[in-house]
């Protein structure tokens, strides 16, 4: 076996453009297949082996297309390994371990104590149902099929904050940025970055924290979220398609002015909405 291997070895070497062009994808027959590597934020699609009745990300259920096509996500703070796992309609299992690459996340360190937020009665009474809004709407299963998609960006600008950013008070961290902050001004056109379905659209009603709050569900478990806004485009139940106008860039909310905050999430895990859509074309 190890003589073979060996063989093999050498003989990849000199034949490794050919064996490249010419080896048939693995996708769909025995193992595992996925784009590109894990990463602390980041998403992949996969294939999962044929026969595969149930797919797992650790001990979460991941769902699968007909086609065998599934998406996974890693949350900011992922542990450094990870296991993806089928289980045949024979009872097999395949596993496949993951190596979760970490991020250098930007931290700041203010030398002042850490404030605990001190919400007042008449806050929580405005808050709860607000965060049983945004439940529901994470909780909403819908046939979106962006998930599959090259993710656009839903407006092209500076980025003023970054996913993960943190800052640090005298050792004590504070909750890092959720999502990636795009400089604009009041009334710029916000579009959606892929296919989905509208889960939540605070239109009346500004949300405290998140003023005119739109979420949009891409399917398997992946969703955006759309903060601040003056305006929104589209309603509960809307499908809207990858470059759709879906709202404007506003400072409703909690916010020091006005620009886009993109939040993604993928089931529980944050995610990095500049792994998903990629580099910030040029303005
Ligand atoms: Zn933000």
């Amino acid at each position: 076996m190890t003589v073979r291997i060996v063989v093999a070895a050498a003989l990849a070497l000199a034949i490794a453009g050919a064996v490249a062009a010419q080896a048939p994808s693995p996708a769909g027959t025995r193992g595992f297949s996925l784009s590109g590597d894990p990463v602390q934020g980041g998403a992949q699609i996969g294939t999962a082996p044929a026969g595969a009745v149930a797919v797992k990300l650790g001990d979460q259920p991941v769902p699968v297309d007909a086609d065998g096509r599934f998406l996974i996500a890693f949350d900011r703070d992922a542990a450094p390994t990870a296991e993806l796992t089928a289980r045949l309609a024979d009872g097999t299992v395949v596993r496949k371990a993951l190596t979760v690459a970490p991020r250098a996340w930007r931290l700041e360190r203010v030398n002042a104590p850490l404030r605990p937020t001190r919400n007042s009665e008449a806050f929580l009474a405005l808050r709860r149902p607000e965060l049983e809004r945004i439940a529901a709407a994470r909780a909403m299963v819908t046939d979106a099929q962006g998930w599959r998609q090259k993710f656009i960006w839903p407006r092209t600008g500076r980025i003023s904050g970054l996913f993960g950013a943190q800052r640090i008070y005298q050792g004590q961290p504070g909750s890092y940025h959720g999502g990636v902050d795009i400089a604009g001004a009041t009334g710029e056109p916000v579009v959606a970055p892929a296919d989905g379905v509208v889960i939540l659209a605070a239109s009346d009603a500004p949300f405290t924290l998140e003023g005119h709050l739109l979420m949009i569900d891409h399917g398997h478990g992946l969703n955006s979220a759309f903060l601040h806004l003056s305006r929104i485009d589209v309603r509960m139940g809307d499908h809207v398609r990858q470059g759709q106008r879906i709202g404007a860039v506003g400072a409703t909310g909690r916010a020091t002015g006005p620009h886009l905050h993109w939040g993604m999430k993928w089931n529980d895990a944050r995610i990095d909405p500049l792994l998903i859509a990629g580099p910030m074309p040029p303005g």
